[in-house]
């Protein structure tokens, strides 16, 4: 790391950050720097490519050596810079979200083709454990006549997903309950239901977490993680309130953890019909949908 008063150039921060990262073995360290380095500058990450021989000041220089050394302890770079990407969309995130992953971009893009191909006017959504609220925003940012209902037992959660909201212009269609599961919400009865329930619940079996990689365990919000002795105590008991509040003939999606789709259908089968498990991008499968059939 540069001592104090020295002058170095773009290009030269990037590589010493570079190496730091490397040195500690994190898998992509140049994208990180340069994620970290175009922060600290407040520009994008074109711009330190396309200026790499020019000088940057010594507070910048500290201050982009300190997040370094963050990072290099564990930290995710989304919660050094305060953001992470997905659907196209800026999410703001700190330690009491979950940062959004790629794979979750599953569960929304096949909400997103179920309500275009199912519905012509509005539909009512509730998002169970919504997090940052990339769920819910997303959904509420690419169908113009969705209404979300967003939950999360974590009031510092729901004030990070509220601003996602605000940010993506989607307030008005976006209503924030704190509560734990269905606990807070008012019984709806016939029309008033919901037509789709959807959840990326925490499902991480108990004993697993210890196991997580650092970043992870580290830093994530383990409420958001941990999913009892056999990581599927939120879907049994979502699937069990979802009777109550959801539309017959309504949508339950899921995400599921690691080997889990199987279980989860098997819990759906006796109240859900058309029950489907989807894959990722990487071929596991990642999500589970089903119809509550009509008794
Ligand atoms: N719904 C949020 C997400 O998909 C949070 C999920 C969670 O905290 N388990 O990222």
């Amino acid at each position: 790391m540069p001592t104090g008063g020295e002058i170095i150039t773009i290009r030269e921060a990037l590589k010493k950050g570079t190496d730091m990262l490397e040195y500690v073995e994190i898998e992509t360290p140049v994208l990180e720097a340069g994620v970290i380095l175009s922060f600290v500058l407040g520009c994008d990450r074109a711009y330190i490519y396309s200026h790499g021989d020019k000088f940057i000041g010594e507070n910048e220089t500290n201050k982009f050596f300190a997040l370094i050394e963050e990072r290099s302890r564990g930290k995710p770079t989304q919660y050094i810079t305060g953001f992470q990407e997905f659907m196209s969309l800026r999410f703001e995130v700190n330690q009491h979200v979950l940062i959004p992953r790629p794979e979750t971009e599953i569960l929304v893009e096949k909400i997103i083709e179920y309500v275009k191909e199912n519905y012509t006017g509005r539909v009512n959504i509730l998002d169970i454990g919504t997090g940052s609220g990339c769920i819910s925003v997303s959904l509420a940012y690419y169908l113009p006549d969705s209404h979300i209902t967003a939950v999360d037992i974590s009031w510092e959660a729901l004030e990070v997903a509220k601003r996602n909201a605000e940010n993506a212009g989607v307030e008005n269609r976006v209503k924030f309950i704190q509560s734990d599961l269905f606990s807070q919400l008012p019984l709806l009865q016939g029309n008033m239901k919901y037509d789709i329930i959807v959840s990326n619940p925490p499902y991480i079996p108990s004993l697993d977490l210890t196991s997580l990689q650092l970043e992870v365990r580290g830093y994530e919000p383990l409420k958001a993680l941990d999913g009892g002795d056999d990581g599927l105590y939120f879907y049994r008991r979502i699937i069990k309130g979802s009777l109550d509040f959801l539309k017959p003939g309504g949508l339950l999606a899921f995400e599921v953890g690691y080997n889990q789709a199987q279980l989860v259908c098997d819990l759906m089968k006796e109240c859900f019909s058309e029950v489907e498990i989807i894959k990722d991008l990487a071929k596991v499968d990642r999500v589970v949908t089903g119809k509550l059939k009509c008794m």
